[in-house]
């Protein structure tokens, strides 16, 4: 049997605003996609924080034994400065500042957003397709939905008719806007439109003479319109209805609703059962911004170059940190709370670590399996991570207290407590081991300090044979010693 039979997933689905009972299409198989990064700039951390969150449920799905086909896409064309279709392709813009192809800034940040989530332990997506990759399927939805009365063309380009949709169908049921109030939130057109109505959106662009980006079609040389990617993407991969969409909670609206109401006038019916939102991601109880100073790339976090924070941290430590707090709440990214998760996270590894020296016993003080249960249980309610974490630190308790005599545990139930710890930890929240050698590391500076004491009172005692040895066996094991006026410090080959 297998372990999703045994265990009952409640989602949160943004659309009915519900925990429900998650029940895949097809037994036994999860699709899955998550909207991707638009690839013009290094990736944001608020950015990492979402893709981590659906990382998280990829991971969990794949554990209970479910056959996943996650496809996070890469925006590469269409993505505009801002939502109401108007201003310069974002990508086209940093390739006209920079004087490259618009392809070479694709690259740049595409290797850059690899490099990012491989350092954070990501699993990768089943597909990871591009928007550029997928013009002829964009072009087959327009046909489809201009086929179906909803949708207009003018000058070349084609807008979704949102008040004739909203006739039919509610525009609006994600992000629980109705259409009256968005007529009146709406700035009025200013004649240099082409649309209809300022609610409108556009499916297909006629490319200005100076734009780069652009491709054939029946209306005009030009580009999709940015929602329509993923409507064209998930159907080609997941089918017209498939399981769980997911992104950030700023994609709600309009990006989400729009693919809602994209896949509605083409295929009459839902595309997808279950909407999933990560929330924000600040920083010292602050909006992240590049503007305001507030800010910190990804990057930093492992090389501790940015003056937010006191030092270098592990990906894992700062991924633990991330999952402290649940998807759907607010993360507050400060240095205190690295600090905490940094001395959270080795406690962690290590018990882990010591499970292996545990004495057993012919009969064990706790109920292993009811705990096992309880990681699940965290789990199983809509992705719970901190409490999940919380479980694993009971685990860590009752490992101490096996440690000091005084509890016990027998062989098998041993057993079933590192079986669960080393799942949860590395494959379902995807923390790495490759920690361990930083906490060695740790660990061998303690030594090393030890020794340059021992020299010292050597020195101090005028015995220089002795200060003389440690400092020269030092150099035969690669580590260095130097003495400054504010003592001594080491380095290592
Ligand atoms: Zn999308």
């Amino acid at each position: 049997m297998a372990l999703y039979q045994q265990q009952t997933i409640k989602i949160y689905n943004s659309l009915s605003g519900k925990k429900e009972e998650f029940e895949p299409i097809h037994e036994g198989y999860v699709g899955m996609y998550v909207c991707g990064p638009t690839v013009y700039s290094n990736v944001h951390l608020g950015n990492v924080r979402t893709f981590m969150s659906f990382d998280v449920v990829n991971r969990y799905l794949k554990h209970l034994g479910y056959k996943v086909r996650y496809v996070r896409n890469i925006t590469d064309a269409g993505h505009l400065e801002n939502d109401a279709d108007e201003g310069e392709d974002r990508i086209a813009k940093k390739a006209r500042l920079e004087a490259i192809e618009p392809m070479e800034v694709v690259q740049r940040y595409t290797v850059d957003f690899h490099n990012i989530l491989n350092s954070f332990n990501f699993l990768p997506p089943s597909i990871e397709p591009t928007a550029t990759g997928h013009i002829i399927e964009q072009i087959e939805i327009i046909k489809c939905i201009l086929d179906n009365g909803l949708a207009y063309e003018v000058n070349g380009s084609v807008y979704f008719d949102v008040l004739k949709y909203n006739n039919k169908k509610t525009y609006g049921i994600l992000s629980k806007r109705n259409v009256e109030d968005l007529i009146h939130n709406t700035r009025q057109l200013d004649g240099q439109s082409d649309k209809k109505n300022p609610q409108d959106f556009a499916l297909w662009k006629k490319a200005e003479p100076q734009h780069i980006m652009r491709w054939p079609s029946p209306w005009s040389d030009g580009f999709p319109g940015w929602h329509l990617e993923c409507t064209a993407m998930s159907t080609k991969y997941l089918g017209e209805h498939f399981d769980i969409h997911g992104g950030g909670m700023d994609l709600k609206f309009p990006h989400h609703e729009c693919e809602i109401a994209q896949a509605e006038a083409c295929n009459n019916e839902s595309p997808v059962n279950y909407w999933m939102h990560a929330n924000m991601l600040i920083m010292n109880g602050k909006k992240m911004a590049k503007s305001t100073g507030n800010f910190i790339l990804p990057n930093e976090i492992f090389t501790g170059d940015n003056p937010h924070i006191s030092k270098a941290y592990l990906p894992s430590v700062a991924r633990f940190f991330m999952l402290q707090a649940h998807y759907r709440s607010i993360l507050d990214f400060t240095d205190d709370g690295l600090q905490a998760a940094e001395k959270g996270f080795f406690r962690l590894k290590d018990a882990i670590n010591d499970i292996d020296d545990l004495k057993t016993s012919s009969a064990s003080t706790f109920d292993v399996n009811a705990w096992r249960q309880r990681c699940f249980d965290a789990m199983n309610d809509d992705f719970n991570t901190p409490i999940l974490i919380a479980q694993l630190f009971e685990a860590v308790k009752i490992i101490n207290q096996i440690k000091d005599g005084s509890a016990t545990v027998t062989a098998d139930d041993l057993n079933i407590l590192k079986t669960t710890m080393t799942e949860f930890t590395f494959d379902i929240l995807g923390l790495s081991n490759t920690a361990k050698e930083s906490s060695s590391s740790d660990k061998l500076s303690g030594v090393v300090e030890i020794l340059i004491n021992l020299r010292k009172e050597a020195r101090q005692n005028k015995d220089f044979a002795l200060s003389d040895k440690i400092r020269d066996e030092l150099i035969e094991v690669g580590i260095q010693l130097q003495d400054g006026k504010d003592g001594t410090s080491f380095t290592t080959n």
